[in-house]
């Protein structure tokens, strides 16, 4: 077993519903500007929309200007990062380090000290507030 936790497609499929398990399970992106915690700033944390897992705390979130929720570090040890190559592009996908539940991508280019934007699709996460 790769991922502490690890579940059936199928068993992903009826907890998730259909756009999660799209994103999550598929490596979909939600369309920008659309999900429920791109501009979203109250205090608490994110974490993982399959397992549950805290991944980010609200203080590392910023307005990225690019339509999904953007963080400048995650919880230590919590993501994941992999080679992504698909659509003719070099990027660094980001999943759940406990589940291998697919977040987004990673760049380089972030403009707070850290100099990291974590890109994450909303619906691959679920917000408790502090
Ligand atoms: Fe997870």
């Amino acid at each position: 077993m790769k991922y502490p936790i690890e579940k059936s497609e199928e068993q992903w499929k009826a907890e998730l519903g259909p756009e999660k398990y799209r994103i999550l399970r598929q490596k979909g992106t939600e369309y920008p500007h659309t999900g429920q915690y791109n501009l979203h700033f109250e205090d608490g944390t994110y974490s993982c929309g399959a397992c549950g897992e805290p991944l980010f705390e609200s203080g590392s979130k910023f307005d990225g200007h690019c339509g999904w929720p953007s963080f400048d570090e995650s919880i230590p040890g919590k993501v994941e990062y992999a080679k992504d190559t698909s659509h003719g592009m070099l990027r660094t996908e980001i999943l759940c380090a406990k589940c291998g539940g697919h977040l987004g991508h990673v760049f380089n280019d972030g403009p707070t000290p850290t100099g990291i934007r974590y890109c994450v699709n909303s619906l691959s996460l679920a917000f408790h507030k502090k």
